[in-house]
């Protein structure tokens, strides 16, 4: 279902009314995790006003250590509704369990599948049986093209056509940075499936100053969006900080996104 041969022409998926995939790039931006009200209304606001279509906020989050912030849950949600009431952006936050389906069915409109889910086969047959959203599916930490277009393909053949697909970094011998951007995805995608490409640069150096460079780049290399975390106090971040650019610096990012989205 995913294959291109099948399907020659890329698919545009309709999150709440914007177009992922196709000639506009997608831009989704916000904190790691939601932490109070406050911090995201406040990134919400500003990364509007810098241009991004969509609102990203961790929820439940999938942390290494157990004694690392969790999130915020439900309450998580609440306030990224919230969010989206006052901005008009629609929201996008990762399902760790199908406990809470019926809540994300209500209240998001683009749900996460992270890294470390990738491959929970049983998740990902529940989200295409009863996820009645589109799906962002990021590509397992040590996963091939193969494996992770599988992965899409459980969503799919069990009944929801709408995956977009995240690269995030991938595990290699290097350890200066969190991961490493797989650029090469983007051509290969294109090539083997019509689903839209969405890069994260944020999680796959893990260094704010990574961003901006790996985000051109994935735009000149023809990806259909970026996700980047925005923090609006990234040194006091629960999750994430040392990744995440600051309000200013996201604003400055699109300008410069703005004007490479012709050559792509
Ligand atoms: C995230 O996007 O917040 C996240 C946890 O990413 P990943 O699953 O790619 O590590
Ligand atoms: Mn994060």
């Amino acid at each position: 279902l995913a294959n291109r041969a099948f399907h020659p022409e890329d698919s545009v998926i309709n999150v709440s009314g914007i177009p992922v995939g196709g000639k506009a790039l997608t831009l989704i931006a916000g904190p790691c995790s939601v932490e109070s009200k406050e911090q995201v209304l406040e990134v919400a606001r500003r990364v509007k006003a810098s241009g991004a279509n969509l609102l990203r906020g961790g929820a439940f989050k999938p942390r290494t250590s157990p004694y690392s912030f969790q999130g915020m849950g439900s309450t998580a949600l609440d306030l990224l509704v919230e969010a989206k009431e006052e901005t008009g952006l629609p929201i996008v936050t990762e399902l760790m369990s199908e406990k809470h389906i019926d809540e994300f069915n209500d209240k998001v409109d683009l749900v996460q599948i992270g890294a470390r889910n990738m491959q929970n086969f049983d998740l990902l047959k529940e989200v295409g049986q009863r996820i009645k959203k589109p799906v962002l599916l990021k590509r397992g930490l040590s996963n091939t093209y193969e494996e992770w277009l599988m992965s899409a393909e459980y969503i799919m053949a069990n009944g929801n056509p709408n995956v977009i697909l995240c690269e995030r970094g991938i595990r290699t011998f290097e350890t200066y940075t969190r991961n490493t951007l797989d650029l090469q995805a983007i051509p290969v995608l294109k090539r083997l499936t019509h689903l839209p490409v969405i890069i994260d640069p944020s999680h796959a150096g893990g260094k704010w100053w990574l961003v901006e460079p790996m985000a051109k780049a994935a735009v000149v290399a023809g990806c259909d969006g970026l996700m980047i975390e925005v923090h609006n106090d990234p040194e006091n971040a629960l999750c994430d900080g040392p990744q995440s650019l600051k309000p200013d610096r996201y604003d400055n990012l699109l300008k410069d996104i703005r004007k490479l989205e012709a050559v792509r």
